[in-house]
C-alpha cells in the first residue's frame, strides 16, 4: 500500500512539474533587432526574447559584454546570423556551442548557392534584405525552437507558414513600389555594402562606400571612385544608414560637389538593424516597406 502511495505521488510531483515546464515560457536571446522581432513572431506567447544589440547599433563591431554572456548562458535557445554579421563573437557562439546550449545560426538555413560572395569567397552576410531568404530564416528559426522545445515544434513551424504568406504579401508590395523608378535610375549608393542581397532580389546596382563590413574604413581613393560613379551616372541620391555615422557618406556628397556635381541624401536607410521605437519600423516588415519607400520616393 506504502508503495502505491508513492508512486502516486511521484507520478502527481511529475505530472505537475511537466505541467510546469510545459507553461514556461522559452526564453529567447537573439542578437540583432531583425532576429528578435522574427523569433518573437516565429515564438509568439511561447517565447520571451531579448536582442542583445538595440536600434542602430552596428552588428559588424559589437563585443559581447559580461552582461551580454550572462543573458546568453541563462537562455534556453540563443539566436544568431552568422556569416560573421556578429564578426566578433564567434567565440562566444563556439563556447556556447560547447557547452550544449541551443544555438541557432540562421544563415545555416539558407541555401549555400543563394549566397552572395566578395572576392576571396568572403560571404556576404546581409541576407535579411532579400525578402525569398529571409522566410528561410523563418523555417530555420522554427526549427531551431522546436528542438529546444519538441512539445510546440508544430506550433512553431504553423507561426513560420503564417508569416512566409506575410513576407509574401511584403515581396508584392516591393515588385509594385520598384516599377516606379525607371531602370536607368535603379542604382543605390549607400554607406556600406548592406543592400547587395536586396539588390539582387529587386534589380537595383548597389554601391557601397565601405565594404560588406564597417569594419575597414573607406580610404580616399574608394571615396574618389564613387564620387566619379556618381557624376558620371548622374545620379540624384545617395543614402545614410542608421547603424553607420553619418559623416561617412557626407565626405561623398562632398567629393561629388568638387567635381561640379550635386547628389542629394536620400534618406536614411535601415541597415543592419530595425528602427527604434516610435519610428514606425519597429519590425522586419516595417523596416523593410520603410526603405523601399525611401529609396523608390527619391530615385524615381
Ligand atoms: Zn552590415
Amino acid at each position: 500500500m506504502k508503495r502505491f502511495k508513492v508512486l502516486r505521488v511521484l507520478s502527481l510531483s511529475l505530472f505537475l512539474l511537466s505541467a510546469a515546464v510545459g507553461w514556461a515560457e522559452v526564453r529567447v536571446v537573439a542578437t540583432t533587432t531583425m532576429l528578435a522581432d522574427l523569433a518573437g513572431v516565429v515564438g509568439g506567447p511561447h517565447v520571451a526574447v531579448e536582442a542583445l544589440m538595440g536600434p542602430g547599433i552596428d552588428p559588424h563591431l559589437y563585443q559581447a559584454s559580461a552582461g551580454d554572456v550572462g543573458r546568453m548562458q541563462n537562455a534556453d535557445v540563443v539566436v544568431y546570423n552568422g556569416l560573421h554579421l556578429e564578426g566578433k563573437m564567434g567565440d562566444v557562439f563556439a563556447a556556447l556551442n560547447r557547452q550544449g546550449k541551443t544555438v541557432v545560426c540562421i544563415a545555416d538555413g539558407i541555401d549555400k548557392a543563394d549566397l552572395l560572395t566578395e572576392e576571396g569567397g568572403i560571404p556576404d552576410p546581409h541576407i535579411w534584405f532579400d525578402v525569398r531568404l529571409w522566410k528561410d530564416a523563418a523555417l530555420e528559426l522554427a526549427r531551431g525552437l522546436g528542438e529546444a522545445d519538441p512539445e510546440r515544434a508544430g506550433d512553431y513551424r504553423a507561426n513560420a507558414e503564417n508569416y512566409r504568406k506575410e513576407l509574401d504579401a511584403l515581396q508584392d508590395y516591393i515588385t509594385e513600389k520598384v516599377k516606379e523608378v525607371p531602370e536607368g535610375q535603379r542604382v543605390m549608393v549607400t554607406a556600406h555594402d548592406a543592400f547587395n542581397y536586396f539588390g539582387r532580389a529587386y534589380g537595383f546596382e548597389v554601391r557601397g562606400l565601405q565594404g560588406i563590413s564597417t569594419a575597414a574604413e573607406a580610404g580616399t581613393a574608394d571615396v574618389r571612385a564613387l564620387a566619379d560613379f556618381i557624376v558620371e551616372r548622374r545620379i540624384k541620391a545617395v543614402f545614410v544608414e542608421s547603424s553607420v555615422p553619418r559623416k561617412t557618406i557626407e565626405a561623398l556628397q562632398d567629393a561629388v560637389k568638387a567635381k561640379g556635381f550635386d547628389v542629394g541624401i536620400g534618406g536614411e536607410l535601415y541597415s543592419d538593424s530595425l528602427g527604434g521605437a516610435g519610428s514606425g519600423a519597429e519590425t522586419y516588415i516595417l523596416t523593410v516597406r520603410a526603405n523601399v519607400d525611401t529609396i523608390t520616393g527619391a530615385l524615381k
